[in-house]
């Protein structure tokens, strides 16, 4: 048993995973006692376990985990939170964006007796205009869609408690956003505030793709909001429609002005049938979502592991 757990997701970071590696350890120095870093190979196709492998070799304190593939982001660092025998458990991106540093400021918390201390960014910076303006635009139509409060502008870099994981560990789903899960489960939670820095090495490994399907993930797994404006958008054209009718029928019986319109006719259809579609597929991402659950698959599979108690992990499949 450790007291500091630190998780680290990694995937193609080669050309960061030492200088992390260095800022980590001096940081976790600092601290006030054992820790271990543990990485999560989420697929990497470039030298990154090599690297761990080499790192984990020279330094007991270092650990990791190998997936068979890319699962993704989010199952990396829940995956981290499986495996992780600290009594406090700091998750942090690899590319330096989210300075080590701040972990010392988060054990301060920790001690005073918060249970999740997570890292709010006030500024971004190195990032593209529309990374920025997505993100904002994201967080806050988050935050109107669902009903527990996710904090604002707030990626995964925080601590957790123990007791916190051992909640999170039972909960399977698998369209995870780790953070709503953390909002969700509640106990004493306090913020710090920080300046997200550029990326130390490499590019983005979140493209446009991942970022729609991270962001749908977090929108659906904690609100059923979108159902609902689609049933309302129904209600509202249904009625505008009567109206129409109406009106359409009165001309048609009582005047001789019958409205000859091709156009609105075809118009009409369009409109209709794209807004009947759009609400289909609404549906189709809930259900898609369910799909995935009914399955029961695990949610990442490991390849190889190093220095990790194997079996005695609360994980159930
Ligand atoms: N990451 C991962 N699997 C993925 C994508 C990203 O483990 O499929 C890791 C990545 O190595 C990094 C962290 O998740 O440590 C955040 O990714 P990135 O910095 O590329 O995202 P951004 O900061 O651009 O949103
Ligand atoms: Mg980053």
């Amino acid at each position: 048993m450790v007291k500091y757990s630190v998780v680290i997701p990694v995937y193609n970071e080669a050309l960061v995973i030492r200088e992390t590696y260095k800022r980590l350890k001096r940081v976790m120095e600092q601290t006030d006692g054992a820790y271990e870093l543990l990485f999560v190979n989420d697929g990497s196709k470039d030298d990154t376990l090599d690297m761990l492998k080499e790192l984990a070799v020279r330094d007991d304190t270092v650990k990791y985990l190998d997936f068979s593939r890319n699962f993704g982001h989010q199952i990396a660092i829940t995956a981290g939170m499986d495996y992780a025998s600290g009594e406090a458990i700091v998750i942090i991106d690899a590319d330096l964006q989210d300075p080590p540093e701040l972990i010392l400021e988060m054990i301060e918390k920790w001690k005073e007796g918060y249970d999740v201390v997570y890292a709010k960014r006030t500024k971004r910076k190195g990032e593209t205009f529309f990374k920025r303006a997505t993100a904002y635009a994201f967080y806050r139509l988050l935050r109107a869609a669902t009903e527990i409060d996710i904090p604002l502008d707030t990626g995964d870099f925080r601590l957790i408690d123990r007791k916190v994981r051992d909640e999170l560990v039972g909960m399977r789903e698998r369209s995870r956003f780790v953070r709503g899960l953390v909002s969700w489960v509640g106990f004493k939670q306090t913020a710090i505030e920080y300046e997200r820095d550029e990326r130390f090495a490499g590019e983005t490994k979140y493209p446009l793709k991942k970022m729609i399907r991270f962001s749908l993930d977090g929108i659906t797994s904690f609100s059923y909001k979108p159902l609902k404006l689609a049933s309302l958008l129904g209600f509202l054209l249904s009625f505008v429609s009567v109206v129409w009718m109406i009106a359409v029928l009165y001309l048609k019986l009582f005047t001789h002005s019958t409205v000859t319109g091709w156009s609105s006719l075809v118009m009409t259809v369009l409109f209709f049938n794209g807004v009947v579609l759009i609400m289909l597929g609404v549906i189709g991402e809930y259900i898609g979502r369910i799909y995935d659950e009914v399955k029961h698959r695990p949610l990442y599979i490991l390849k190889e592991s190093w220095g990790i108690r194997r079996g005695n992990e609360k994980v159930p499949y």
